[in-house]
């Protein structure tokens, strides 16, 4: 695989620990370099376009239209039909710029085709320490900047090769140390045991349960045992995400709609699934509140992020508040 260092993509020591970690998302088979492809000992064959590997799995049902789309560019081997572009000091990524509320949610649809600054995010975890990473459904990196920021040396996949070349531009202005792969939660693509931490947010949310639990079994496989999975996830009975229940009229979620879950039922599948769990409050009254964005907001949604802060602090002593939460983190650990 040397020949994957030498595209612009990603840095080279980002690109290494990729060449590490990689393997066949269907058999977990060992990978080698044919060409521009990756294939497995039993023949199973992945595109790498301009340095991204894209490694997910052709012939199942994809979660998101993205996957589908860098499929097709896979088939084709015509990656030229993308934009290439570098960004200067002081730019902000035009698909970070389109994308934000998508990404990052309701309060942030004034920024779209505006922002100024990359939000962000403070990861609620301890110092990285050097330690591997995994963002599952990374989009353009929000999260991994935050965790390399932090000391993790991160990982992020996404169905979205667009997604994953804005990750990797945003990375390279930003100097930071980060590998990007485009792949499905439900087939990793990456050895056993090789994350120390793994992440998701706003992500599960948007598949079925049933898909859900593959993406869990996935993250255990490639969690080290002593490891841990830190999942935001939205409460079923929170005041917010009831009000949207309600505006469907309580049906299934279809497609990406966002999946309801219920606390215990949380605990329960993370327990069955990666091990002991426990949960928390990440938030009220939206799926995304991010003290971190506060200056970034109207005054309208710093006034939600306040409320939010407020409440998660207070549920620490009032525990009906919890409930309630909108936004929940579970925190599972592989124990054995
Ligand atoms: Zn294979």
């Amino acid at each position: 695989m040397n020949e994957l260092q030498h595209h612009a993509g990603q840095t080279e020591s980002a690109q290494a620990q990729i060449c590490e970690l990689l393997v066949c998302p269907r058999d977990k088979r060992h990978l080698h370099r044919e060409g521009d492809d990756l294939i497995c000992e039993t023949g199973h064959r992945y595109a790498v376009s301009e340095g991204v590997p894209i490694m997910l799995v052709s012939d199942v049902e994809q979660t998101h239209i993205e996957g589908t789309r860098a499929l097709a560019i896979a088939e084709s081997g015509n990656a030229l039909t993308l934009a290439k572009f570098n960004l200067g000091p002081n730019d902000i990524d035009p698909f970070v710029k389109n994308v934000i509320a998508a990404t990052n949610g309701g309060l942030y649809r004034h920024l779209v085709g505006t922002l100024t600054e990359y939000p962000i995010p403070s990861l609620r975890l301890p110092p990285g320490e050097n330690r591997q990473f995994l963002d599952v459904g990374c989009n353009w990196g929000r999260w991994c900047i935050a965790a390399a920021r932090l000391g993790y040396r991160p990982v992020g996949i996404d169905p979205s090769l667009k997604s994953i070349r804005a990750a990797n531009r945003v990375a390279r202005q930003l100097g930071i140390e980060a590998t990007y792969v485009v792949a499905d939660g439900r087939y990793l693509p990456f050895r056993d045991q090789s994350f120390d931490q793994v992440f998701s947010y706003s992500v599960l949310q948007h598949l079925s349960k049933e898909n859900a639990r593959s993406a869990l079994t996935e993250i255990r496989r490639t969690l080290r045992v002593g490891g841990s999975a830190l999942v935001q996830l939205p409460n079923v009975f929170g005041l917010r995400c009831l009000y949207h229940q309600m505006r469907r009229a309580f049906r299934e979620a279809r497609d990406f709609e966002v999946r309801y879950w219920m606390p215990a039922e949380l605990l329960s599948t993370f327990a069955e699934s990666i091990g002991p769990s426990e949960l928390s409050v990440d938030g009220y009254f939206s799926l995304n509140v991010q003290p971190s964005d506060l200056h970034l907001l109207i005054a309208r949604y710093r006034a939600v992020v306040h409320a939010s802060e407020a409440l998660r602090r207070l549920s620490g002593k009032i525990p009906i508040l919890a409930k309630v939460a909108d936004s929940l983190y579970v925190n599972a650990h592989r124990t054995n």
